[in-house]
Formats: structure tokens, C-alpha cells, sequence
């Protein structure tokens, strides 16, 4: 059995799940700090320990005293693509990470929700905007933040729109009105790439990929 102190740095390689590129993590320990960092056990308030469980294959959080093994599961980021004629909204975030740039609308889905459901309620918080429901459109996982992105085409149902209390301004680009540099995360940029693109092609089609890591460029 491997042990590791909490918060331990401990790279582990998935091999089933490498998609052939060797040089690549494709699971990374510890997950990023500011998903939900733990201590104590939620059960009983003892701290944990981090390992590998018998039978199990990667570290978790464990607690010796009543012996529940906390597993921690990526969180679903949801959004939507609303489009009004040939323009789209997007919102400019009032909250960190990213603060004062632009997105789609987009959040965490809640417990209980369905995606669809989350796509709508976030464009409804984030822009006070309604909309009708496209097809899904780019799901992306991106396995260093402990996300999977998933954004839905959408019709805007009309133009009473706002900012939430989570941006500071809501407004309708057209593609050569887009702030590519001031675009907050790149599962943002590349959907609205896609899109763009598909929408000259005259046919969209959805789409999955991966996001990794992508350390800070050197200033030397
Ligand atoms: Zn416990």
C-alpha cells in the first residue's frame, strides 16, 4: 500500500487512458487546490489521510475511524451558445477566476439538475436571458482543472436581456465583434471557433476534445 501526506504532489499515470501520448498525465494528483481542498472527514470530523485504498488504483481521501473513503469526481461545467440573427451573447465575468473577461454563460450544474436544465438556468442567472434549447455542441474535458465542459446551441427568445450578478455587462457580438483577447478560458475560445467556422461551412456538428495543461510561456 502507498501512503502520501495530504496535498502530497503524486503524479500518477492512467495507462488506459493516455490517448498514445506518453509524454502526457493523463491524471493529475493533487487536483487543482480550489477543488474542494479536504481535511476532515465529513462523516465523523477526523482528519484524513490521503492513499491508495486496498483494491483501488489511485489516492483518495480516507479516514482511519469510520473507515469512508472520500471519492472526489470532476465537476460539469454547462453552458450555452445563444444566438440572436447573426450575433452571440456573451458576458463579461464580474467573479474570479477571469474576472472582466468575456464567456458564454456557464456554470457548475447543480445536484439534480439535467445538462439542459443547467444550460438554461446559467444563461437565465448569468444574462437574464431565456432560451430555446439547440443540440448539444462541444463537450471538452479538461483533466488538470477536474472539469468537463459541455456547451448546447441555443436561440435567444428575445432581446430583454442583462447582466446577472455574476457579470458585469451582457451584449450581442457578431464574429468580427468578438474580443478574442479577452476571452476568459479556452473551452470559450475554441467553441466559438467551431462555431464560426461550422456556421460558414453551413452545417454544425458536435464535437468532443481535450484540454491540457498549458504552463505559463517563458519570458526569457
Ligand atoms: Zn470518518
Amino acid at each position: 500500500m502507498v501512503e502520501f501526506a495530504a496535498g502530497d504532489a503524486v503524479p500518477i499515470a492512467h495507462p488506459g487512458s493516455d490517448r498514445g501520448c506518453s509524454n502526457r498525465l493523463a491524471y493529475y494528483w493533487p487536483p487543482n487546490p480550489s477543488h474542494s481542498p479536504m481535511n476532515f472527514c465529513s462523516q465523523c470530523g477526523t482528519t484524513v489521510i490521503v492513499r491508495i485504498p486496498p483494491g483501488d488504483d489511485k489516492p483518495r481521501h480516507v479516514c482511519d475511524n469510520c473507515g469512508t473513503i472520500h471519492y472526489k469526481n470532476p465537476l460539469m461545467v454547462i453552458g450555452a451558445i445563444p444566438e440572436w440573427e447573426d450575433r452571440i451573447l456573451l458576458c463579461r465575468r464580474a467573479i474570479e477566476p477571469r474576472l472582466g473577461f468575456w464567456t458564454l454563460p456557464a456554470g457548475f450544474m447543480e445536484l439534480g439538475e439535467t445538462t439542459g436544465a443547467a444550460a438554461m438556468r446559467e444563461t437565465l442567472e448569468e444574462a437574464n436571458a431565456r432560451i430555446e434549447l439547440g443540440s448539444l455542441y462541444t463537450m471538452l474535458s479538461v483533466p488538470h482543472a477536474n472539469q468537463v465542459h459541455i456547451f448546447y446551441r441555443a436561440q435567444l427568445l428575445d432581446l430583454d436581456f442583462g447582466p446577472g450578478t455574476e457579470s458585469l455587462e451582457v451584449a450581442l457580438f457578431r464574429e468580427d465583434e468578438i474580443p478574442w483577447d479577452e476571452i476568459a478560458f479556452r473551452t470559450i475560445t475554441i467553441t466559438l471557433e467551431h462555431f464560426f467556422a461550422d456556421r460558414k461551412a453551413g452545417a454544425y456538428q458536435t464535437r468532443s476534445g481535450d484540454i491540457h495543461f498549458k504552463p505559463p510561456a517563458s519570458k526569457t
